[in-house]
């Protein structure tokens, strides 16, 4: 692969450059996010970033963990930040790679935020989220003309751990034709009941997607008035995204991994097509 007229930018010393590495499969980095894995001094990475995009990394490089892993407690927000400052400082060329996007409640703004307070210059790499990117691997479009025009994306965990009470749920219920969760196994039953009491249907299809885009990829499909019932009997863990709404219906069709193993497809699964034709 020729890279090289791209002019891809050279990473600074005294740089941060906070990427996004994608939902798991390293092919789905970008190439500034690679760029950046040849070039940085220290290698700042969360939970969510696999073993096969840090093995990426070039060999000089210094890997420093920055997330929850074997019951050990988390760092500190602030810490982080600060730590990112500290390296710039020295001199370091200093990479915080976040599984995802940067940007999509990965906490990356208030790391950026933190850097220009302390005027340590930066660039925002941004990757292909799980609410998207995960959605595809799980044969779910987050957008079909023939059943939603808008999307929503939400947390289903705030920083106090509780579902967000800042979410105005009989709106949301009313208004968003679809919605896609990040971080809501825990808080299901109560989400699951919010939106039930905001008119939406027992019977709309919903999908859980764990570990999207990765081998051990594992989706559940279910509907709204059983789904955190049905993920307690199946034992699946986070990571995982919810997707609720009528577009996981056409999971059916667009199943393209389980394609790969001999999944057979249904080529109308919303009865539309030849509607489309006629008309
Ligand atoms: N910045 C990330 C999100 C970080 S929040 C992004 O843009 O994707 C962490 C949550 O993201 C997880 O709890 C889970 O809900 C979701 N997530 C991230 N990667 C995932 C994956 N490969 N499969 C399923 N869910 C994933």
């Amino acid at each position: 692969m020729n890279v090289e007229h791209l002019n891809l930018p050279q990473f600074e010393p005294g740089w941060v450059w906070l990427a996004g590495a994608g939902p798991g499969d390293p092919g789905l980095l970008t190439l500034h996010a690679l760029n950046a894995l040849h070039q940085a001094d220290v290698l700042v990475y969360d939970a969510l970033v696999g073993d096969d995009v840090l093995s990426m990394v070039n060999e000089n490089c210094q890997l420093e963990y920055a997330g929850k892993r074997g019951g050990r407690p988390s760092p500190k927000q602030p810490d982080i930040s600060n730590r990112l400052v500290q390296l710039a400082k020295e001199g370091k060329r200093v990479l915080r790679l976040k599984g995802g996007d940067p940007l999509v409640f990965g906490r990356g703004g208030e790391e950026a935020l933190t850097l220009v307070e302390a005027g340590i210059p930066f660039r925002i790499i941004p990757g292909i989220s799980a609410g998207v990117g995960g959605l595809a691997y799980a044969g779910i479009p987050s957008t079909h003309r023939d059943t939603n025009h808008a999307v929503t994306f939400l947390t289903g965990h705030s920083a106090s751990g509780n579902v967000p009470d800042t979410i105005d749920w009989k709106s949301l219920a009313k208004g968003s034709p679809v919605i896609v969760i990040y971080m809501a196994l825990k808080h299901l039953p109560l989400i699951q009941q919010r939106l039930l009491d905001g008119g939406r249907s027992s019977n709309e299809p919903v999908a859980i997607i764990r570990n999207a885009t990765l081998d051990d990829q594992e989706v559940l499909e279910t509907q709204l008035g059983r789904c955190a019932e049905d993920v307690e009997k199946s034992g699946i863990k986070p990571p995982a995204m919810i997707v609720i709404g009528e577009v996981v219906r056409l999971r059916a069709a667009l199943d393209w991994v389980g394609a790969l193993s001999g999944k057979v497809l249904t080529a109308d699964p919303l009865g539309t097509r030849n509607k489309d034709l006629a008309g």
